[in-house]
Parts: structure tokens; sequence; C-alpha cells
């Protein structure tokens, strides 16, 4: 070989090299790009802790409807879809907690239906994930034993042709896939559910009949539930479409579905003024001018102290409205005991604990509220007079503050729901 010969062999080498490295690039960049996620899918467990739907043999609809979507999640995941949960389920069983949502609990009537407020923010929070595909999981009920079998709702007006044909296409397919597996199928109906309005195809599933004790045994059977799930997944896929086989994939970080206690606040001083006097049913009390304080300087001071001890004060803030009524004080408690957090009113009339002032009663709160959050010591001098009382540490989540939703079955409070009221007002002032 001459030398010039060598010269056009090494060229050609080269060329033959880069462009195989070139291939390759965009060969591995379009699997890596069907690796990504098959799709996404958006579950509405029907109904939720305020709202157990309906209710037979002594198990609720919510809870069913919980076991059967996270199942049905669970089995997606499993084929590389992302999926989504409308609310958390976490409190049916403390199942759920790895499936992210999409909205904080709801503690209104379960919004579904056209004439009840709420489903805008369910659609508007569906529409900013822009699913594949949204199904809504719920159990059907009559007022006697006998009827049975699987109903799928779609919707036939108020939406896009496309978003109406395709929603009717996957009720077909969730039918034709689900009919038999607990009894025989009641049908694919038109049903005009205010969630079926989202920009995605959208189906509600009445997966059988709660109230018909034949049919009853076979919801409540994990096993059988676990044949609908598949079902409903297979149907699903079929939907959305499977290009590659399944692989478990990597799910986008699940929001932390309990609130801590402790932490950066994430509100700021003049944020807590602006949620009080939107939301309050009275102005501020002037009652507070006697201690040098507004509105503002009432929130910045509730800001600094709950900081002083690494509590939210959002958290704190909250807890005070909650327990003080929006400081009208209209139960046992009164506005000049400075006690915002009700410590030592244990009920039958007892008043409770007096402070000698403002930023006493707010830091006694606040350490009250550290007791149960944190095994941390006391930041400043304990004022808290009800500090010793507390199982450090029992309650480290808002949610947890109600005693009947505390796994230790100890906290803040025992009426139900307490730590999801608190939840619900942070969520509010931090979308002030
Ligand atoms: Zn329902």
């Amino acid at each position: 070989m001459t030398k010039k010969e060598n010269q056009k062999t090494n060229l050609i080498k080269t060329f033959y090299l880069l462009l195989s490295v070139l291939l390759l690039t965009v060969f591995t960049s379009i699997v890596s790009t069907v690796a990504a996620v098959n799709g996404t899918i958006v579950i509405d467990p029907g109904h939720d802790y305020y709202d157990s739907g309906a209710c037979a043999f002594g198990v609720k609809e919510s809870t069913v409807n919980a076991q059967l979507a996270y199942k049905l999640a669970t089995k997606l995941r499993d084929r590389g879809y992302a999926v989504y949960f409308t609310h958390p389920i976490s409190y049916a069983n403390n199942v759920g907690n790895d499936i992210p949502t999409i909205l904080p609990p709801m503690n209104r009537k379960y919004p579904i239906l056209e004439s009840e407020g709420g489903a805008n923010s369910l659609c508007g929070a569906i529409n900013r994930i822009n699913p594949d595909a949204a199904i809504c999981v719920h159990h059907n009920s009559f007022d006697k034993d006998g009827p049975q079998g699987l109903e799928i709702y779609w919707r036939n007006n108020g939406n896009s042709a496309e978003v109406m044909q395709k929603s009717q296409h996957l009720a077909n397919l969730l039918y034709n896939k689900c009919q038999n597996i607990y009894s025989h199928g009641r049908g694919v109906k038109i049903g005009n559910y205010k969630i079926c309005l989202a920009h995605s195809p959208t189906v509600l599933f009445e997966a059988g009949f709660l109230s018909t004790k034949v049919e009853f045994d076979k919801i409540v059977d994990q096993n059988q539930q676990h044949r609908m799930a598949e079902a409903m997944a297979q149907a699903i896929a079929e939907f959305v479409g499977v290009r590659q086989q399944p692989q478990p994939q990597p799910q986008p970080q699940p929001q932390p579905q309990f609130t801590a206690i402790m932490g950066t606040s994430l509100t700021s001083p003049e944020k807590m003024a602006r949620f009080y006097q939107n939301n309050s049913p009275i102005p501020f009390p002037s009652f507070y001018a006697n201690h040098g304080l507004d509105l503002n300087k009432f929130c910045q001071l509730y800001y600094d102290v709950a900081n002083s001890e690494g509590v939210r004060a959002e958290v704190a803030f909250c807890q005070a409205i909650h327990e003080t009524g929006w400081l009208r004080y209209n139960g046992t408690v009164d506005i000049g005991q400075l006690n915002f957090g009700g410590l030592g009113a244990t009920g039958n009339g007892v008043k409770g604990n007096s402070f000698g002032s403002v930023r006493e009663g707010i830091l006694a709160q606040i350490q009250h509220l550290k007791a149960y959050a944190s095994i941390k010591n006391l930041n400043n001098a304990c004022v808290d007079p009800r500090y010793k009382y507390v199982n450090k540490g029992s309650a480290t989540f808002v949610e947890w503050l109600g005693i009947q939703e505390n796994p230790k079955h100890c906290g803040w409070a025992s009426s139900k729901g307490y730590g999801y009221e608190l939840k619900n007002l942070i969520y509010r002032l931090l979308n002030t």
C-alpha cells in the first residue's frame, strides 16, 4: 500500500468511525426516549376521609375505592406509566403514600357531580398534569340487596369531540376487559359527571354494588381486587399504548403527604395578615391594641416566636386560628387569657391556662406544639405549663395532631380529623 493509499484508508476509517458514533448516539437517544415513560395516568380514588361515599355491611366505599385504586396504580406503574392520584388515600390503612397526588385531601363533599362545587379545581389540577387518561374509581350502591355488575360512565357533552370520543373508547376497552370479573356487567353508560370536563379522556368506573352481598364479598376480597385491577390496567395500557416491555420506571418524587410541623416557615408575616383579613369573620380584635399590637405586628410576633423554636409559622398561626375561631374566642377560653392553643382547656367548661403577655401565650402554644413534633430541647425558657405532659415527638406531622389519626393514638385533640382541618387551613394560607 502506498503512503497516499494509506492516508485514504485512514480517512475512510475515520469517516466510518464518526458515522458509527453518530448513529449510536441517535439510536441511544431514541432508546432512552422510549424508555422514559409510557404515558401518564391520573387515578381519582372516589371519595375521601371527609365524605366516604356509600357504606354497606360496615365497609365504606372510600376504603374499597382506595384499595382498588392503589392496586391499579401499582400495576400501571409497573408497566412504565407515571401515575398520579387526585388526592391522598393514606387515611385508608396508611397505603398509597408512594403515589404522588395533584391535590391535598378534599374536605368538602367529594366534587364530581355537576351540581357540586370544587370540581373545577379538580379538572384544573388534572389539566396541569395533562394525562393520557384519567379514571375515577367508585363502587355502586342501592337501597336494597340485588343489583350487581360493572357500570362505566363517559360524558357526551361539554367537552371537545376528540376528548369525548376517546373517553367513550376508553370506557369500551375497560368494559370489554372487566365486565365479567365480579359479576355480569351492566354496560357502558353516559353520565355527565363534572370531572369528565377535564381536557383528557376521563371515565367513571363503578366496579360493582357494595350493597349486594354476593358482590360485596368479591369487592372486599383482595385477590378479586387484584383481578379487577389487572383487567383495568390491561385496558388502560391498550388505550394509551405500550411502547416497550413492561419494566419498573423511576417515578416522579412523591409529594410528601404528611405536613411537617418543624422546619422552615413557608409563609411570611404579610401573608398571614392578608390571610386573616381576607378570611376572618371578624375584624382583628381591638383588644390587642392594649398590648400594642395591630394585625401586622401580631402576625410578625407569631412568625418570630415560631421561628425561634424552629416551628413552621403557618402551622402555629393556623392552629391558633382554629383553636380560637379566628380570635373570636367563643369557646370556654376568654380572649383575656392570652391562651392561643386552648392549653389546659380540657373540656366541661374548664377555662385552661392564662398568660402574662401575648408573646408568652404564643410561645406557650408553640412550645406545646414543638413538644409533640420534636424530641429537641426548647430554645427559650419553658412557659408552657403542660409541656411535661407531652410524649415528646409523638406527633411529628400536622395530620397526627388528631388523636384518632395518630398511629400512636396520642396527640393534641380528640376530635376526628383535627390535623386534617389544620392542614386545610395551612394549605389555604400558603395559597393566599
Ligand atoms: Zn362513589
